[in-house]
């Protein structure tokens, strides 16, 4: 059966209703009956979401009257709450022996038979469902089904208008917006409370019916002609190796903006008497309540890419940018985003970001090193957390334990207030500790150096008032590259990072790519095992042009001063050696151009590979220092991807085996073999770093944000007692997992602050 006057006549009547001076009740109360008449049905119903939950009965023609503002449903209690649960539409010929279905006696719907509802839906949200029945049975075709969908749409628009606020049976608001509670992955530490920028801004669709169809579709195909433009555009900008998305995603985008299905249903939706920007929407309510119950991660993918493509489309139509500008930006923004490039969060003002919320971003991606380096709390992980916001949202981030607050209640907003308060007076008292030295309780001076891979983090060497960059990772400048950077960019960047480190020294390390970090511009083959494979060093040696432009880099920039570097994932003596014999020929040529020489040079060998434990003395010997990546060398001891978070955290760090090794490794620095340092995370834990002077380590070099809480540790510290206990317990108890319960038990003995 198809509609009379079909959905355009609909469209324009309800357009009229929505205009006319009449109260919200009258003004619904007109709209069902109208949406009854025109769909040939007995029975039209408006529910309307609850804030405190349930959804209400707000407008009938058909049922009971009474039972307006009476009758209300749980969200997934009957047909309604089934389809507020699930965001889909559902046609029934035979609804009473749905499963589903719940019987409301006040309602008299007992005699209606067939039923078709649908979701209200905006943006993320469903904000009630809309539902017409019919006595006898019958099918509703797809052409019904689209319509009520469409006119749903216009309803979506007076509940978000707040008109119907204040009609509720109860006395609770219409539920436009709730406060969620989210848990997702923490990936930079740190409190936020903001509001949300979207980095990607939606367009929000106000004009729903068309004017003018025939102008309409023509809108809507210069739109999409553009759209495509652009995404060619960006692909032949990526093809340059230019800064931006990734190939694939591209070729996705590409794919779908000539998706024939998805612009054969934008189409009709315009036909079907919408503007263009709400067909787009429209078509994006579906793929919307897809994603949300998609688990497969390919097909979660694929309906992101739709997302991106339709936002597109909609700022093409809005003639609005597709970012937000930088000064746009309001001073307690908190970026939330599907994804974002590290380039795009350095474009942001910092001093305006409170915080950042991610969909998908792995602790060790880039964006999670950047955001760090940047002191933004961050949160990832958050599904769909760009179509539950909205521009404006208050937010709060707790980049600690990875919980979102959306709309938080002004308890919550309380707690977290007192909880920033408390954190920024520690930080106060540890601000107020940076010029003391390290010195433990009994005298013995320790070094707290820093661990930076970016320019910004420079400026938390004074801050924190670390002694030194004990780790330098220079991957990152790679990482964040679309190129090879050349050795004059690679030289400027070194000569920076010695200029703001001033008299501190900086320790270097060559390049650690492969494994888990890649160069999405180098060539690299398939690994199994890539953890195992071709990776830092090892393709240091193997391609030495590379090595050795980094190490040129480095000694132009050092021109005059003191140099340090170090390589990393050294597992031979032979290795560091021949990563001695490229330095040397780079010295030699530097010296045949005449250029002026560092003053001093130093060449160390990170300890992370457990093969260099049975050579211990002789890589102290070649080496000009040693510095253990206890994050590796934990990995390979006990053969678990840091990475996986199935094993990750399988063996503890204070485990008998692994502190017996670092104990041997303490023992060179101490026997006075060459200085041996720290630059793993365990360095920047305080238990774990009270153990490891216990040991017999001197140096520690950490995350800026560590330096504070290990340096108040240090000066509660009497060293001399905890190292004797320390010892004995690790000569007496070699049999357990772990032995962080008793070095607990240690440092409240000895009054340790932790
Ligand atoms: C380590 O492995 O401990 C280390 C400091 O290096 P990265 O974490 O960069 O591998
Ligand atoms: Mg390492």
């Amino acid at each position: 059966m198809r509609a009379p006057g079909g959905p355009r006549l609909l469209l324009r009547r309800l357009r009229e209703v929505m205009a006319e001076p009449v109260t919200a009740q009258a003004r619904l109360d007109r709209i069902v009956v109208l949406i009854a008449s025109n769909m040939v049905a007995e029975v039209c119903s408006l529910y309307v979401s609850r804030a405190d939950g349930p959804l209400e009965l707000f407008a009938t023609e058909g049922l009971n009257r009474e039972a307006v503002h009476q009758t209300t449903m749980r969200p997934g209690e009957g047909l309604v709450g089934l389809i507020a649960a699930t965001a889909e539409a559902l046609a029934l010929s035979d609804a009473q022996n749905h499963p589903a279905f719940s019987y409301k006696p006040e309602t008299g719907e007992e005699i209606y038979q067939s039923f078709l509802g649908v979701p209200v839906l905006r943006g993320g949200a469903t904000l009630g469902v809309l539902v017409v029945q019919n006595r006898a049975r019958r099918t509703y075709s797809e052409e019904e089904i689209e319509a009520l969908q469409t006119t749903a749409m216009l309803l979506a628009e007076m509940i978000a208008s707040g008109e119907l606020q204040g009609l509720a049976g109860q006395p609770s608001a219409v539920a436009v917006r709730k406060a969620v509670a989210l848990k997702g992955a923490p990936i930079a530490e740190g409190l936020g409370l903001g509001h949300v920028v979207l980095h990607q801004p939606r367009v929000v669709v106000s004009k729903i019916v068309a004017d003018d169809v025939g102008a309409e579709l023509a809108r809507l195909e210069t739109a999409i002609e553009a759209m495509r433009a652009s995404v060619d555009e960006m692909i032949d900008r990526s093809d340059d190796g230019a800064e931006g998305e990734h190939r694939d995603v591209l070729e996705a985008f590409r794919m779908i903006a000539h998706d024939r299905g998805w612009l054969r249903r934008l189409r009709e939706a315009v036909t079907s008497g919408l503007t263009a920007e709400a067909a787009v929407e429209r078509v994006q309510n579906d793929a919307r309540a897809k994603l949300q119950r998609q688990t497969d991660p390919y097909l979660r993918d694929r309906l992101h890419d739709l997302t991106d493509i339709a936002n597109r489309l909609l700022h093409q139509l809005a003639g609005q940018s597709l970012v937000l500008k930088p000064e746009e930006l309001p001073d307690n923004a908190i970026l939330v985003a599907r994804s974002m490039s590290p380039a795009a969060l350095l474009d942001y003002d910092r001093s305006r970001l409170r915080g950042l919320v991610l969909e998908e971003a792995g602790a060790a991606s880039h964006i999670a090193i950047v955001a760090r380096a940047l002191g933004v709390p961050a949160v990832s992980d958050i599904a769909n957390i760009s179509d539950i916001v909205e521009q404006g949202d208050a937010l709060i981030v707790d980049g600690v334990t990875g919980e979102v607050h959306v709309l938080p209640p002004p308890e919550v907003q309380a707690a977290y207030a007192e909880k920033a308060r408390l954190r920024a007076r520690k930080q106060d008292q540890y601000r107020a500790l940076r010029d003391t030295p390290a010195t433990t309780l009994d005298g013995a001076p320790i070094g707290l150096h820093m661990n930076a891979g970016l320019l910004i983090d420079m400026p938390h060497l004074s801050e924190t008032g670390a002694q030194s960059i004990g780790l330098f990772r220079t991957e990152l400048q790679f990482m964040l590259a679309s190129r090879f950077p050349r050795l004059d960019s690679q030289e400027t960047l070194y000569a920076a990072v010695l200029d703001a480190a001033g008299d501190k020294p900086v320790t270097f390390r060559t390049l650690d790519i492969g494994g888990d970090k890649r160069l999405p511009y180098m060539t690299s083959h398939e690994e199994e095992n890539p953890a195992l494979g071709w990776r830092a060093v090892r393709i240091g040696l193997d391609k030495p042009a590379l090595l050795r432009i980094q190490m040129r880099a480095m000694l132009r920039a050092a021109a005059g001063r003191k140099l340090r570097l170090m390589l990393p994932m050294v597992a031979t003596v032979d290795e560091f050696r021949r990563g001695r014999g490229l330095l040397e020929r780079e010295v030699a040529f530097l010296a045949q151009l005449g250029r002026i020489p560092p003053v001093s040079i130093q060449l160390g060998a990170m300890l992370e590979v457990p093969s260099l434990l049975w050579q211990l003395d002789e890589i102290a010997r070649a080496a000009d220092f040693l510095s253990v990546g206890s994050n590796d060398l934990m990995q390979y001891l006990y053969a678990v991807d840091r990475d996986n978070k199935r094993v990750a955290d399988r063996f503890d760090t204070m485990s008998p085996g692994f502190l017996r090794a670092l104990r041997r490794i303490a023992e060179v620095g101490e026997r006075g073999l060459t200085p041996v340092a720290l630059c793993g995370e365990i360095g920047g834990r305080p238990l774990e770093a009270m153990t490891l002077m216990a040991l017999g380590f001197r140096d520690l070099s950490m995350s800026a944000t560590a330096i504070g809480p290990i340096k108040a540790m240090t000066l509660s510290l009497p060293l001399a007692p905890v190292r004797a206990d320390v010892l004995a317990l690790l000569e007496q108890n070699g049999e357990g997992d772990s032995l962080r319960e008793p070095l607990r038990e240690i440092a409240e003995r000895h009054g340790v602050r932790l």
